[in-house]
């Protein structure tokens, strides 16, 4: 593919909802941190270069205990996130050198495939700006504030979404910066395609990822990836 390729994996996040002392990034998957594989399916994608966003006080321990243990290449830079996710982004993506395009996914999401990878790299040089994810199989509804069922979207117009999302670089850096410039549009950021469409005029495309690329984030999730795992790493 033509272009410098950037990812930035983001693994800031304090996971409480996994109610562990160890953050979740960490805890372990047939015998290896969740971060391994979410590391390994970059390693081996088309992707030039990876930058790692870890939590405070973690680069010195996510350099030696997972970048060098295993061997990852790729990593070009580890850099500390912020407060929320956005924060996180934007420090990752400031740490990018060089590069045409750029990846942005949940280090949460182990399953992701190369494959997956490839196709949302191919996605940004086609519509500059896509996000992966799949139709929704179950009925979504909207509850009003007292949690009774107020609106029932079309269904087959509904997608769950997922990472990577993929961009040119030079227009998710700059919805960025613009974001991080307006604190009134800061509330309820919670990806992406959310900035660029939000500080920008551009489209965001929705492309295929795969049901089993799920985020973890409650303790079953934990099980349901490790399933997924054992069967690709047989
Ligand atoms: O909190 P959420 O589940 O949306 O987090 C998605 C991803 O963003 C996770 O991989 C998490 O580590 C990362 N994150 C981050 N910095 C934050 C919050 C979340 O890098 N402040």
């Amino acid at each position: 593919m033509e272009g410098r390729t950037a990812a930035v994996l983001l693994a800031a996040g304090k996971g409480t909802r996994m109610e562990s002392q160890v953050h979740k990034q960490y805890l372990e998957i047939c015998g290896k941190p969740l971060l391994y594989y979410t590391l390994h399916a970059f390693e081996n994608s088309s992707v030039d270069e990876i930058i790692l966003v870890t939590g405070y006080g973690e680069t010195e321990y996510c350099q030696k205990e997972i970048v060098e243990k295993y061997g990852f290449t790729k990593v070009k830079a580890i850099t500390e996130g912020g407060k929320e996710r956005y924060h996180s982004v934007h420090r990752g993506l400031k740490a990018v050198k060089d590069c045409e395009y750029v990846l942005i996914h949940d280090g949460a999401r182990p399953c992701v495939t190369a494959e997956i990878i490839d196709r949302a790299s191919l996605g940004a040089r086609t519509y500059r700006a896509c996000v992966v994810g799949m139709p929704v199989k179950d009925t979504i509804k909207v509850s009003d504030e007292e949690e009774f069922a107020s609106v029932t979207p079309d269904r087959s117009r509904l997608w769950l979404i997922q990472t990577p999302q993929a961009f040119e670089y030079s227009l998710v850096l700059k919805a960025y910066e613009m974001l991080m410039s307006s604190e009134q549009h800061q509330e309820g950021i919670t990806d992406d395609a959310m900035v660029v469409e939000t500080m920008t005029q551009e489209k965001v495309k929705l492309i295929r990822g795969d049901y089993s690329n799920i985020k973890v984030t409650t303790p079953e999730d934990l099980e349901i990836a490790a399933l997924f795992l054992q069967k690709a790493f047989k």
